[in-house]
């Protein structure tokens, strides 16, 4: 299986291109389907599209990277934690059964002052779900998968991040096999805080590799 292959639809209707154009133009079914529905149910004032917007993006950033933010937290204060995970991702997050499953192969990547590490799917929107929740909006993008490997230090200045010049930049594309965590560097001031507070500082987007982690 090629690593994309769950994003590919062959609809085996043979003498119906035109159907098939017009069709590879629209969102796949089950997200046509979501739209429909949420058109439905907003034409009739059941729901308000602002309240779904709203749920979503807790989902994208808040309820979801929690797991993420525990697993790098981890990493922070228990250095023995860290190697390992560093080493062997999928084994160590599997053990404290925290990919659900998914068969996939974790890849975890720290970043240091000399490096930092950015994630992407160039080719669809593959992402670590069992760890990160729903991939935001952005990182399905057009414009985030095709620049983010050839300027990514344009696309972090574009999320108010600017590294310094001797930090180099190492951009991951992910598959359907291979998902990448990024574990962001500790910030400065943290020492004497629990792994709890600690977690709670981690957002999504710096295990992304599209933010930092502050104490504010
Ligand atoms: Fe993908």
């Amino acid at each position: 299986m090629s690593p994309h292959d769950h994003h590919h639809h062959d609809h085996g209707e043979p003498g119906l291109g035109e159907h098939h154009h017009i069709h590879s133009k629209l969102p796949s079914d089950p997200a046509l389907r979501v739209k429909a529905l949420e058109s439905l149910l907003t034409e009739k004032g059941l729901v308000d599209p602002a309240t779904i917007d709203a749920w979503v993006e807790t989902y994208e950033s808040k309820i979801g990277p929690r797991i993420g933010a525990r697993v790098v937290a981890r990493a922070w204060v228990d250095s023995e934690f860290k190697r390992r995970l560093l080493a062997d991702a999928t084994k160590t997050l599997d053990e404290i059964d925290l990919l659900g499953n998914q068969g996939q192969h974790m890849v975890a990547v720290e970043n240091t002052p000399q490096l930092h590490n950015m994630v992407v799917c160039t080719l669809c929107s593959c992402y670590p779900l069992p760890l990160l929740g729903l991939p935001p909006s952005w990182y399905k993008s057009a414009p985030y998968r095709s620049r983010v490997v050839i300027d990514p230090r344009g696309v972090l200045k574009e999320f108010g991040v600017e590294l310094p010049a001797e930090t180099k930049i190492r951009v991951w594309d992910s598959t359907a096999e291979v998902r990448y965590l990024v574990v962001p560097q500790r910030p400065n001031g943290s020492d004497g805080m629990s792994e709890e507070q600690l977690a709670a500082l981690v957002t999504r987007d710096s295990m992304i590799g599209t933010g930092l982690v502050s104490l504010t």
